[in-house]
Formats: C-alpha cells, sequence, structure tokens
C-alpha cells in the first residue's frame, strides 16, 4: 500500500447525467487545484441553471421506475457498491488525497466511514418493512415509507467521498433519485462514485452529479421538482441553502461549521487524554467539523498540557497530517495565530514555516499549532478556524468550563477527558451539542447511530444518517382501512 501521493491531471471532467458524461452549456469553468502540488489536477464546469434543469429531468425520467423497482434490488446496488469500493480502495484513497490534501491512510478512513452508511443503505428491506396493527374493530392500519421523488445533496471538500456517502446510499435504496452538487474544490471522488453505482447497476438518472458553485447550488433550492435538500457545508452557507430552500416549500437539512470544546480536568489520565485532544484537534489537519479546536482545561493540568505539547511537535507533516485545502485557506488560518499572538496568547507549538516533506515542497503546509492562555472572547476561541490549530482555556471550575462550552452559538460535538463518573455524567447531560465524547476526542457515532449536531451546527430537523436519514427522505403514507362483513353465502365457510 503506497503513501505516496503522485501527481497527475485528470483534464476536462463533465457533469454526470442520465448515466453518461455530459457537457455543460456553462460558458465558465472551475480549475481544480491539488494542494499537495499547488497545480491543476482538472477543470470541470461551473454549471448553470440549465445543466440543474438536465439532471431534473432525467432523475424525473428515472423515478417511476426506481420506485417500483423492489427494495431488495435496489439494496443489491449496495451490496455490489460496497464490493466494488472495497476493491478500488488504493485508487480511491489516492484520488481523494490528491484532490484534498489528506494523507492516503485518513482518505482510507473516510472511504471505510462511507462504506458504513452503504452497508446501513443494504440493511434497509429490514428497516423499510412498514408498520401494521389493527387499531379498532374490523379496522387495520399500514404505515409505509415512500420515496419524496427527486431530491438533492450539496457537499463540503473537507471529505469528498464520506460525506456523499451520508446521503446518496439511503436516499436512493429509499427509492428517490439524486442530484449531487459536491464541492467545487474537491469534485473528482463524487464523479468516480457516479461511475461505480453504474458499476453496481444503479439505473441511469437515478444518480445525477452537477458540478459548479453558487449558481448551481441556487438552481437547486429554487427547482420546483425538487422535493428535499440535504446541505453540509459552512454554517453561513447552510442559513442560505435552509431559508432559500423552505421559501420554494422543499424539506431541508442543513449541517453547518463547528467549534468543538474538549473539557479536561486533572482526574483524566495523562497518556490517554493528550492523545485524544492532539488527535482530535490536529486529525484531518484540522478541516473536519468534529475537530474540537479548543481545550477547556480546568485547574492544573499541566503534565497533560506538557505531553500533548511535546507530541505535537513531533508530528511529521505528510505522514502524521496531510494539507490545508487551499492557499487562501492556509492564509485565513496563519491570520487567526498572527492575532491571537498579538492579542497575547503564548504559542506553544508553531506551525508558521514548517518544513515540508521532500515529495511536496509546493504543497499548503502548516504544521500543527498550540495557543496557551487563550481568552474565551478571542476570535480564535470563538469562530471556527478549520486548521490545526488548538486553542487552550484556562479555568478553575467544571461550571465555568461548560459555561464556556454553552457559550458558542455551534453546537456540532463535545467532549471531556475524566475518570470520574460524575463529571462525565455533568457534562453529558449539560452540554449543548449534538454528539458528546466521553475520553474520545472525536465522537462520530457510528452507523446505525445518527450523525448532526444542534444550535447553529445545523438548520432543520433530524439528523443526516441513520433512521434519522430515513425519515427525511421519505414520506409516511398510512392506510386506514375496513372490509364489509362477510356476506350471508360467505359465512358458512368461518
Ligand atoms: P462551504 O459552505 O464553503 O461550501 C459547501 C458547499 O456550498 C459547496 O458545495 C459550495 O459550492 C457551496 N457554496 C459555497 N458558497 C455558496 C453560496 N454563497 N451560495 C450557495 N452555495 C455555496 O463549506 P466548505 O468550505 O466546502 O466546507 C467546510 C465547512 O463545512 C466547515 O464549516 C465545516 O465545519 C463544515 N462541515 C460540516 C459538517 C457537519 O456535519 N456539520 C461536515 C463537514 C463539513
Amino acid at each position: 500500500m503506497s503513501t505516496i501521493i503522485q501527481y497527475h491531471n485528470l483534464g476536462k471532467k463533465q457533469n454526470w447525467i442520465g448515466g453518461s458524461y455530459e457537457e455543460s452549456s456553462a460558458p465558465k469553468s472551475i480549475t481544480v487545484i491539488s494542494p499537495y502540488f499547488d497545480q491543476a489536477i482538472a477543470e470541470v464546469p461551473d454549471s448553470n441553471q440549465a445543466d440543474v434543469n438536465r439532471a431534473v429531468e432525467q432523475a424525473k425520467a428515472a423515478f417511476p421506475a426506481w420506485a417500483s423497482t423492489h427494495i431488495r434490488d435496489r439494496a443489491a446496488v449496495m451490496f455490489k457498491l460496497k464490493t466494488i469500493m472495497e476493491q478500488d480502495m488504493e485508487a480511491l484513497a489516492h484520488l481523494v488525497a490528491l484532490d484534498n490534501g489528506k494523507t492516503i491512510a485518513d482518505a482510507r478512513g473516510s472511504i471505510l466511514r462511507g462504506i458504513e452508511v452503504v452497508e446501513f443503505a443494504a440493511s434497509l428491506p429490514n428497516m423499510l418493512k412498514g408498520e401494521s396493527s389493527n387499531v379498532g374493530h374490523g379496522i387495520n392500519c399500514t404505515m409505509t415509507h415512500e420515496p419524496l421523488g427527486v431530491v438533492a445533496g450539496i457537499t463540503p471538500f473537507n471529505f469528498p467521498i464520506m460525506v456523499p456517502l451520508w446521503m446518496i446510499p439511503i436516499a436512493i435504496t429509499s427509492g428517490n433519485c439524486f442530484i449531487l452538487k459536491p464541492s467545487e474544490q474537491t469534485p473528482l471522488a463524487a464523479l468516480k462514485l457516479a461511475e461505480y453505482l453504474q458499476e453496481a447497476g444503479l439505473p441511469n438518472g437515478v444518480l445525477n452529479v452537477i458540478n459548479g458553485s453558487r449558481e448551481a447550488v441556487e438552481s437547486i433550492c429554487d427547482h420546483p421538482d425538487i422535493k428535499a435538500v440535504a446541505f453540509v457545508g459552512s454554517s453561513r452557507v447552510a442559513k442560505i441553502v435552509y431559508s432559500r430552500s423552505a421559501a420554494q416549500g422543499k424539506r431541508a437539512l442543513c449541517l453547518g461549521g463547528a467549534k468543538n470544546h474538549m473539557i479536561v480536568v486533572p482526574d483524566a489520565d495523562q497518556d490517554s487524554t493528550a492523545k485524544g485532544l492532539l488527535a482530535s484537534s490536529m486529525g484531518s489537519a484540522g478541516q473536519r467539523c468534529m475537530a474540537a479546536s479548543v481545550a477547556v482545561c480546568v485547574d492544573d493540568v499541566d503534565a497533560i498540557i506538557d505531553q500533548l505539547v511535546e507530541e505535537a511537535r513531533s508530528f511529521q507533516l505528510g505522514l502524521d497530517m496531510g494539507t490545508i485545502v487551499s492557499k487562501a485557506a492556509l492564509e485565513k488560518i496563519t491570520g487567526y495565530i498572527d492575532a491571537a499572538e498579538a492579542m497575547g496568547a503564548k504559542v506553544r507549538v508553531d506551525g508558521r514555516n514548517p518544513n515540508p516533506p521532500e515529495a511536496y515542497p509546493d504543497g499548503y503546509w502548516l504544521g500543527p499549532t498550540i495557543l496557551d492562555h487563550v481568552d474565551p472572547d478571542w476570535p480564535c476561541a470563538r469562530e471556527e478556524i478549520f486548521g490545526p490549530v488548538l486553542s487552550i482555556i484556562r479555568t478553575d471550575t467544571l461550571e465555568s468550563a461548560l459555561r464556556i462550552e454553552n457559550g458558542n452559538p455551534y453546537g456540532n460535538a463535545a467532549a471531556v477527558f475524566t475518570t470520574s463518573g460524575q463529571v462525565a455524567k455533568t457534562i453529558a447531560e449539560s452540554a449543548s451539542a449534538g454528539m458528546i465524547g466521553i475520553n474520545i476526542g472525536v465522537p462520530v457515532p457510528r452507523e446505525p447511530y445518527s450523525f448532526g449536531g444542534w444550535n447553529e451546527s445545523k438548520y432543520g430537523h433530524g439528523d443526516i444518517t441513520g433512521r434519522s436519514g430515513v425519515d427525511f427522505w421519505t414520506n409516511l403514507k398510512k392506510v386506514t382501512s375496513r372490509w364489509p362483513e362477510s356476506s350471508e353465502a360467505w359465512k358458512k365457510y368461518f
């Protein structure tokens, strides 16, 4: 298994509509840059409304036959998809890494997490069997999940295969036809997914991939024949997509950004806590919505922080951590570090001016950065930085630590490191976040438990995966029936 990322340019990639690549009518295109090489690796269309209309036409045409395909046959496509993805794992991991800047190991991990949702979708025949009971004398009620029709998903740059897989398997196995608008920064894995699904036997038109940016997203929100929109990205755009889709009467679930806190108390286990803080804040170079970017340290936990600092200093770029996604993001993150330093933060580990790995001298590198004695009101403590930067806030009591955590407008995740059941219980019960970790820094619930935050980390109701995902992509139909009493002639048979 190679860990080396080779440069190659895939050239012009088009939209995937109705089961094949189709040229866009849009005059503009987007250059896809590899953050490892600072060089173009592909060109995709910056699609317009006409492209979205074409995709909707194809999805609408495919819907009646797909919705009436038996659910076991729809689920069979998921079984095949899982096999194909596992067989092509190394090539796919390479593509994700080249496009996004992850290490190969991180890319592989993200694919495996996406496959878990494929497995969940493969099990939907068990979950979507419906319910039925006698609700009154001679009266029966059945309840079934029915697909909505044409639905859409809009995804961010940071997990180019996993986040589309949070949506597509559950939506299409439930009988919908899907339009995906992947991030224009990392669109290549989503196109590969469309090819895999075709190989797995998915009929043409059931999945369509439209490349592009704002116009494509707005056309999706406005299109009257798209019944539901799921979005994952920053809170700013999540709110726009949610409001615009809801204004058209669509169902919308929009997951946004995060500022996750880890509360550390003196009785925490030193080694596993230091490692947990490091993995959570620096994994994926801090570019994940589950990264905990603030450590709220209660009383004296210096031994833990010292170990964390020492381990962060020994991080090897390209091995322990990939690149930042773009030059612009790198500048933005560095700006937060500069500002915090100017405000008085102690820079315990400084990722600025890092040593790039020999093979990728032009990559967008930033080393792990740890800022100590940060004030809870500073921008580095309040805003989503989305990079490998951990802010340490010192406080005296668990109560004030909770106040800091709950004072943040986001609510994706929170974690506590302790050996005390009482402390763990207090945080789990009182933290205002959708996903809580106890001695776990990245508390992503595994399938079938659903993924989703609270507060400004989500607009809309429910979660994106698990049972909640099924509820989002389907309507409930209730049939209440009463049959006339048997006629006199038939009564003799009873
Ligand atoms: P982003 O919001 O910039 O982009 C997400 C999508 O929105 C992209 O497809 C993009 O083309 C589109 N978009 C961007 N600006 C738009 C506009 N003005 N109008 C319409 N569409 C627009 O997010 P990103 O930088 O790609 O991803 C990082 C963000 O995603 C972070 O905030 C991170 O926390 C969040 N994220 C959240 C979760 C979660 O589960 N809550 C998961 C992954 C990432």
